[in-house]
């Protein structure tokens, strides 16, 4: 049983998992969830952030124009990250699959992606390997995380200043009000977790994300997953979700 069950391991790694696509508000667990998916299915993650921090850093043509742009004070263009997120998905890694971060953020986004993976995807003229072609459609997963729930995991993180300890008063409290278990430092809130902070952030959030949660919902490609859950629950919903939509695809 152990030999079959390593095979079917070998299998699922082995094979196409598409563009994964997690849509979630602050404090959903976007980023904890996203690295299990990497984990499980060795698939790379592709954060716009840092690919436009690497171009810069690499002092690219893409990455000196990004520069200059935000130099002025001004926000990159969805001309230029189209570039940089065409040229990161061309890579051999990629082939299989990729979890974005960061994109689409807007229903334009989300069309230009989708042309994108159209021509040179799923093109199956401009692949050489049959392998290649079988590729899924990207799996779109919004976390539904209750508001208040929300309000909870984000109003109540506090960090240890000397330890970088977590910990969140309502949630995971430490056993002595406000102080490090550990070393008994005082815990801080950062700058970003502070209530005021946090309205806006979630506020900017729903009216970014909405469009391009609907361009995939009239689409019926959105699949739900309840996140008011536990770490490993939310785990199991989403890599069920995407052992799911390839499986249909490729049967
Ligand atoms: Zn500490």
């Amino acid at each position: 049983m152990a030999n079959k069950s390593a095979s079917e391991t070998a299998q699922k790694i082995g094979r196409q998992i598409g563009p994964v696509i997690l849509l979630g508000p602050p404090g959903a667990g976007k980023g904890t969830q996203s690295k299990q998916i990497v984990d499980r299915y060795g698939i790379p993650q592709i954060s716009t952030g840092d690919l436009l921090r690497d171009h810069v850093a690499r002092g690219t043509a893409l990455g000196l124009e990004a520069k200059a742009i935000m130099a002025r004070g001004e926000l990159v263009s969805d001309e230029l990250m189209y570039g940089i997120v065409a040229s990161r998905l061309r890579e051999a890694d990629c082939k299989r699959g990729f979890i974005l971060d960061g994109f689409p953020r807007t229903a334009a986004q989300a069309g230009w992606l989708d042309a994108f993976l159209e021509q040179e995807v799923f093109d199956k003229s401009s692949t050489t390997s049959s392998e290649e072609a079988e590729n899924c459609p990207p799996v779109v997963i919004q976390l539904l995380v209750d508001y208040n729930q929300l309000l909870l995991r984000l109003t109540g993180r506090r960090s240890c200043p000397t330890c970088g300890r977590l910990y969140n008063i309502h949630l995971q409290p430490p056993l002595v009000d406000e102080l490090c278990d550990l070393d008994g430092s005082k815990l801080v809130i950062r700058d970003d977790d502070r209530q005021e902070v946090i309205s806006g952030r979630l506020t900017a959030y729903e009216n970014q994300t909405r469009p391009v949660a609907d361009y995939y919902r009239v689409q019926r490609r959105l699949v739900a997953v309840n996140a008011d859950r536990t770490v490993e629950e939310v785990t199991a919903q989403i890599l069920g979700v995407i052992d799911r939509h390839c499986h249909d695809r490729s049967a």
